[in-house]
């Protein structure tokens, strides 16, 4: 019956994702997209929760039996790339990372899940959520939202988490669009840092032993931050890269600030903070040795992404239901980050891959070729899995709580704090 009336309304999902993907916003200003998706919730008979994250929402697909409540996400916000072909002619948005297709997918799930004598097999809640900001913006974009006090995180899931919108929730899941069906098996953690560092400026030519040079201080860090690469352990899939944000002002006077952004990345919270105290002590060692100073900002970016076993086997087994002729890879563990990880690091959660698109992930070249796949495939496996999770009494989803929580929830918000 769900499946039956995810392909009658193809045709509607489809549009949908087109109209979504010629509405690209970035991270906190998704509000056009957000009224799209209130607009399909609300014509499901599925009243939202408004202004969570300040773009997000939340609905709830009530099957009035007592059970728990699992999250189907759909990530709203779009990126700066304005050589893509879909991209706003003012912001340069576009949906270089294909999140459309989630917000799409979640509505699919959603009608199919709605449709009528599906809800009387099921126990407890689903939580449909749109989720704003996943993707990492420079720090001056937040800084108008955090001193106003409209946030306290950086990124969309860590901002909901910290505002008690998943404290109901067990389990959460979104498909992100790709060029290939699979899994990887989970994503870096990530925190951002950047090192001011303080020297004396003085003439170059002229009088070069009354200054103190910032700009050798930088280099003599990122020489050390490089030389102990070699010690770090492989297993931890450890990045370190950044960029030098100022290195003086003029060749002629010896700089006396110079800026470091960093962001440093690992596959577990204890790897992160080692390399992240790693840096911080060629930094501090670098200043000491020229007799300058360094200032540290610290931003948290994003927690290490832990694939649920349970929610994996599931995805898995309907995936080869639906589609038993296309191969779905186990993928490996990837460098990048994403703040599914802060969800997975308190509940079950999964972030699955989704064939459908093709180019370049984040580059003017990623396009949907196969709307079929992004969308409709993707809205069928969200159901599906759902189904699962929920039908009986839920049993499937109360046993996700043999899944121990890296953190809790509360243990969560005081390393916010
Ligand atoms: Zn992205
Ligand atoms: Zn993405």
């Amino acid at each position: 019956m769900v499946l039956d009336a995810i392909e009658a309304n193809k045709a509607r999902i489809i549009a949908l994702g087109n109209e979504l993907l010629n509405t690209p916003e970035t991270a906190f200003k998704e509000i056009k997209s957000s009224a799209i998706i209130k607009r399909e919730l609300t014509s499901l008979g599925l009243p939202c929760r408004e202004g969570l994250a300040i773009t997000g929402l939340r609905a709830d697909l009530q099957t009035g039996r007592d059970g728990p409540t699992i999250a189907i996400l759909g990530e709203l916000d779009a990126i700066r790339v304005p050589s893509h072909p879909f991209a706003d002619n003012v912001t340069g948005a576009a949906h270089a990372c294909g999140h459309h297709a989630q917000g799409t997918a979640m509505i699919g799930a959603a009608i199919g899940l709605s449709a009528a004598g599906v809800k009387e097999s099921l126990s407890g809640n689903v939580a449909f959520i749109a989720v704003p900001a996943e993707e990492a913006q420079p720090a001056e974009y937040y800084a108008d939202f955090l001193r106003e006090g409209r946030l306290r995180a950086t990124s969309g899931k860590a901002q909901l988490i910290l505002e008690g919108v998943f404290d109901d929730v067990c389990a959460a899941m979104l498909i992100h669009v790709s060029t290939a069906h699979g899994i990887a098996a989970g994503y870096n953690g990530l925190v951002s840092r950047e090192f001011t560092f303080h020297g004396k400026a003085a003439h170059a030519g002229l009088c070069p032993e009354n200054g103190v040079n910032a700009l050798s201080m930088l280099r003599c860090a990122m020489a050390m931050m490089d030389a102990q690469r070699e010690n770090q352990n492989p297993a931890d899939h450890i990045r370190i890269h950044g960029i030098i944000n100022q290195g003086g002002l003029a060749e002629n006077i010896i700089p006396e600030k110079a800026v470091l952004s960093l962001l440093v990345r690992a596959k577990t919270i204890d790897a992160l903070e080692d390399a992240a105290a790693m840096t911080e002590r060629c930094a501090k060692g670098a200043a000491l040795a020229f007799g300058g100073k360094v200032s540290i900002a610290t931003t948290p970016g994003y927690l290490p992404m832990h694939q649920s076993p349970a929610l994996t086997a599931i995805h898995k087994a309907n995936f080869a239901r639906i589609a038993p002729d296309i191969p779905f890879a186990d993928q490996p563990h990837r460098g990048s980050s994403t703040d599914m990880g802060d969800l997975s690091t308190i509940i079950s959660a999964i972030h699955p891959n989704s064939a459908g698109a093709s180019g370049t992930q984040h580059g003017s070249d990623f396009i949907i070729t196969d709307p079929e796949a992004a969308y409709v495939t993707s809205a069928k496996l969200l159901a599906m899995n759902t189904i699962d999770l929920l039908y009986g009494n839920g049993d499937a989803a109360r046993a996700l709580s043999i899944e121990k929580p890296v953190l809790t929830r509360e243990a969560y918000r005081q390393r916010w704090q």
